[in-house]
């Protein structure tokens, strides 16, 4: 692919974050030559692709399946009242293409399987992992690491959430983290407020590791627990024998 240059009219939509600080010229023209995934693209992926396509990533590729709900509308940002009943795709991918049109967005109107997740991932340059269950968040977790692609898992519930940074071949991955999965709760309660503050700090990582800007959270989780106002970050170990990046059983 040619590298494209920034445009005169790019200059001026990014001018407030080319500036000391934030992601200078050099890591603006970056983003604009990447490509993200960002699959479910509900409560944490829409603001979480809302902030990347604003931001100025080239290509953002989302993958949500199914029809908007009303219970949707208290935390999914890219669907509006017109929409409920309604497939969420392409409707969610015309919004993000209403906000940037410096940027393409690609919608996929269901969730990918290990084919295509495997398809997806080696031309991604960042993957960002916010799908409700652990069958979904394990899949993207094994086809970035087989990827050697970033990995960014979000996840919420109540008035809390998480964020995993994860390097390939270096730092912890998801399956060094938990070596089961949880039990999966179909309809567990969330606030959008929750919701949009991972999604966004998802997004933010997906930045800097793509214009190489600051120290990205690689092999941290970050837990932010709103209802009790705690905040805090771990420091992940590799498993050696995890069955995903290490010695044990291929998954
Ligand atoms: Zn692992």
């Amino acid at each position: 692919m040619a590298f494209s240059q920034l445009t005169p009219e790019e200059l001026l939509r990014y001018d407030r974050q080319l500036g000391p600080g934030v992601l200078g010229t050099e890591g603006q023209l970056r983003l604009k030559n990447a490509t993200a995934l960002v699959t479910r693209t509900g409560g944490m992926g829409g603001p979480a692709s809302l902030a990347l396509v604003m931001g100025g990533v080239g290509r953002v590729i989302i993958a949500h399946g199914g029809k908007l709900i009303s219970p949707d509308l208290n935390r999914q940002v890219l669907g509006c009242e017109a929409g409920v009943d309604k497939p969420r795709m392409p409707r969610f991918a015309d919004y993000l293409r209403s906000m940037n049109r410096h940027v393409e967005v690609e919608g996929i109107d269901h969730e990918p399987d290990d084919d295509e997740a495997t398809e997806l991932a080696t031309r991604s340059d960042v993957i960002l992992s916010c799908p409700p269950g652990f069958e979904e968040r394990m899949r993207l977790n094994r086809v970035a690491v087989a990827a050697s692609v970033p990995l960014i898992d979000a996840a919420q519930w109540g008035m809390a959430g998480t964020l995993i940074v994860v390097k390939p071949g270096e730092t912890a991955c998801l399956r060094c983290v938990y070596p089961e999965d949880p039990p999966f709760e179909e309809l567990f309660p969330v606030v959008g407020a929750i919701s949009a503050a991972i999604g966004a700090l998802a997004a933010l990582e997906a930045i800097k590791i793509l214009s190489r800007t600051g120290s990205p959270m690689f092999g941290k989780l970050l837990m932010i627990d709103a209802f009790q106002s705690q905040t805090s970050t771990v420091t992940l170990r590799r498993r050696p024998d995890c069955p995903c990046c290490g010695s044990g059983a291929r998954e």
